[in-house]
């Protein structure tokens, strides 16, 4: 009898969670009940692993992070260790729950592709989510399985360094590109072989840091909460974002790792967000910092209530959950509902039925991932200015100058949070050129200056380049480091050696293009007016070198546009384009300067002309309940090919509550032949794109007067109700 017994048990069907076939929900709830409290709260936590020369990052050596820990930060890019790891959670748990690797893979693994503000210039979301299923794949195949990506804080000050890894000072913007990279992630299913989670970060508001600095308070209203910072956040979430971020910021008094509104009652009542909530790097244990936790275990409390589900490497709710679950501070029912989430990513992931890294030889910069890359890059970049036709370089040209100290430099090419980019894969500018002009012109390189500093020495070599050259390329710029955390900047002009360098440039008489590398807007107030051209290059990625080199030459026609506004001088901050109406819009102006910026969201260049018609509607008039389609063609009245992108913006002047000026809710690029037309179409939903949001995120729609915008024309209509 005992014999027969064992055979019994021993066909006892697999338990539901580690069936495949079962559904998630079933999946997750069978495993839950088999869970004790320890073995959840672990799931709760994440720590780091895999940098051997980092004694707190938990080396190949001796890991010290339980065997069942929910998540970690994987700083190698090993397949290999990954899989030792994950062997401990599978073998030596008692459930085997497989562990989420994460990392921030922000504009690409090791096939580095232009850094997120750039990308927003490109207005292709198409090419983006391409560029992150490629990113996707090379992550997964490094062994991790989620990126903390995208960041879709809306720009507000260029001060703030990160800047850089959004997408620009437009909501609406942020929300498709946010999307658009979601979408390349988690591919069709987050379970497919190459699709990593996401993560929407900062939620919410951290851009606002007073005076561009990080880390600082953010004075954000609960209208302005809505009208900006939400929207890209609600549209990532219904797109299907697997997790977010919660910020740094103090949002108005509530810190954003501990505010219950934004994380509780919006993201999981409101939208019915299921994934979960990490918080940033320490978040949970500054809320002591910002003065609302006299302790780690209050600061635990008041993060885990509100809605943070996962606390990034503080170790807070490891060390003080099951305590406060004790003190009935905590509810079971609210750890039941965290881990939930959690393991429900995880299921999703297809973790439990595949947890290890399938080891490939080639998994990074593959041809056609360098492809995505150039494409993306050419397309970010923006002409800003281009007087008399200075560009493209025409036949003429037979000796170029290639001047400056981002010319032959590949480290600051990447940009900041490179992941494992490396410096070594990346062209330079001067490469891109030799390549683009091999038999055509001659490049005569020099230095000039270093990208800071007082040294004068090299401008005499620089000088001498220029005149035995027909045109002058120099390409200016900031440090890879200069953008990104932690590296605001309280003055956004160019250091001054480099404006001193284009001065003596000048002297020659040589027409001069400036190419900038830079990872926020720059005050170019001095340095324009010496420019024939400027080209914005962003830091673009490994193959900068050969996507600039088209664009000079004129083998690629430029289509970028600027996501965020270029002001005049730093001191015109804040200078985004949809702000509010001022009581005396012809007076509050400064004394000393104009108070237009230099170049406005929106701006870029051609080497053709597009020629707007007049916007057509389908009606004059309409209800509330119906559709207006506008359109409006375009034509391209120049001699070559471009891709033109069609900015709508709506604005309406007799709202209940005063509107931004104006905000855009649609565009769309496309390729338009020399001589040939197209016809951009915009279908108004009213709900969509007429209503607002109240200072509780409810959305009203008002009848009255609209007026659409597109190009240089504008028409009114009206909304009946
Ligand atoms: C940053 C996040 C990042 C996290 C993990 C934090 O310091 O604010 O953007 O995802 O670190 O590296």
């Amino acid at each position: 009898l005992m014999l027969g017994q064992q055979v019994f048990a021993s066909k006892a069907p697999v338990p539901v969670y580690k069936d495949k076939k079962a559904l998630v929900e079933s999946r997750v709830e069978d495993l839950l009940k088999r869970m004790t409290l320890d073995e959840k709260i672990l799931q709760l936590n994440q720590q780091t692993v895999g940098d051997n020369n980092n004694p707190n990052n938990n080396g190949y050596q001796k890991p010290t992070f339980p065997a069942g820990i929910g998540s970690l930060i994987y700083f190698s890019s090993d397949p290999a260790f990954r899989n030792t790891v994950q062997k401990r959670a599978m073998e030596e748990t008692r459930l085997g729950i497989p562990i989420l690797f994460g990392y921030d893979v922000i504009h690409g693994f090791r096939t580095v592709y232009p850094i997120s503000l750039a990308q927003g210039c490109s207005f292709n979301p198409e090419l983006v989510r391409e560029a992150c299923t490629v990113a996707a794949k090379e992550t997964k195949l490094s062994g991790i399985d989620w990126t903390f990506s995208p960041m879709i804080d809306v720009a507000r000050d260029p001060r703030w360094g990160r800047v850089s890894e959004g997408y620009g000072e437009d909501p609406y913007t942020n929300g498709v590109f946010g999307v658009a990279s979601v979408k390349g992630y988690q591919g069709k299913n987050l379970s497919d072989q190459y699709s990593i989670a996401a993560c929407l970060k900062h939620y919410i508001g951290y851009s606002m840091s007073e005076g561009g600095r990080d880390y600082h308070y953010s004075e954000v209203s609960p209208q302005t909460l809505w009208d900006t910072f939400m929207v890209p956040y609600e549209a990532g979430v219904k797109a299907g974002a697997a997790t977010l971020m919660s910020g740094f910021n103090d949002i108005s008094g509530v810190p954003a790792s501990a505010n219950p509104y934004t994380l509780t009652e919006v993201l999981k009542n409101r939208w019915k967000h299921d994934g979960f909530v990490v918080s940033d790097w320490g978040s949970v244990e500054q809320l002591m910092a910002q003065g609302v936790a006299k302790d780690r275990k209050e600061a635990g409390l008041k993060a885990f209530m509100s809605g943070v589900e996962m606390d990034m490497v503080d170790d807070i709710y490891g060390q003080n959950l099951k305590q406060l679950i004790a003190e009935k501070k905590v509810p079971v029912a609210k750890i039941n509902d965290a881990v939930r989430r959690i393991l429900r990513v995880k299921f999703r992931l297809g973790l439990f039925d595949n947890p290890y890294t399938t080891i490939v030889d080639q998994r990074y910069l593959q041809p056609e991932s360098k492809a995505v890359a150039e494409k993306l890059a050419t397309e970010s970049m923006v002409l800003l200015k281009n007087k008399d036709h200075a560009l493209p370089l025409t036949g003429n040209v037979k000796q170029i100058a290639l001047i400056g100290p981002l010319a032959k430099d590949q480290e600051d090419m990447l940009g900041n949070w490179a992941a494992h980019g490396d410096a070594k894969d990346a062209e330079t500018v001067l490469d891109g050129f030799e390549k683009e002009f091999a038999g055509k012109a001659k490049i005569n390189y020099a230095k000039g200056s270093e990208i800071d500093g007082t040294d004068e020495s090299n401008f005499a070599d620089a000088v001498a380049a220029a005149q035995k050259s027909d045109v002058i390329v120099v390409c200016l710029g900031e440090k890879k480091g200069w953008s990104g955390e932690n590296t605001s900047r309280s003055n956004i002009s160019l250091p001054a050696i480099q404006e001193k360098l284009v001065a003596e440039l000048k002297k020659t008489g040589k027409p001069i293009i400036v190419v900038l590398a830079n990872g926020r807007p720059l005050e170019l107030v001095r340095l324009e007016p010496m420019a024939n051209a400027i080209v914005e290059m962003w830091q673009p990625g490994v193959v900068g070198g050969s996507a600039l080199a088209s664009i000079i030459s004129g083998r690629v026609n430029p289509s970028g546009k600027l996501d965020i506004t270029f002001p005049l001088t730093t001191g015109q901050i804040p200078t985004y384009y949809d702000m509010r109406q001022s009581a005396r819009p012809n007076s509050g102006k400064y004394q000393d300067i104009s108070t237009e910026p230099l170049y406005w969201f929106g701006h870029g260049l051609s080497y053709t002309d597009f020629a707007y018609g007049a916007i057509n509607l389908s009606a004059p008039k309409i209800h509330k309940n119906q559709k207006l389609v506008a359109t409006v063609e375009v034509a391209n009245t120049g001699g070559v090919a471009g891709k033109e992108t069609a900015l709508w913006y709506i604005s309406s002047h007799a709202s209940s509550i005063s509107r931004p000026m104006k905000e855009l809710k649609h565009f769309e690029k496309k390729e338009i032949a020399a001589g040939a037309k197209y016809v951009y179409k915009f279908e108004i939903d009213p709900m969509r794109d007429l209503s607002f949001p109240d200072a509780d995120g409810k959305r009203h729609l008002e009848s009255g007067d609209f007026v659409i915008m597109a190009g240089n024309q504008k028409i009114k209509f009206e909304l009946l109700d």
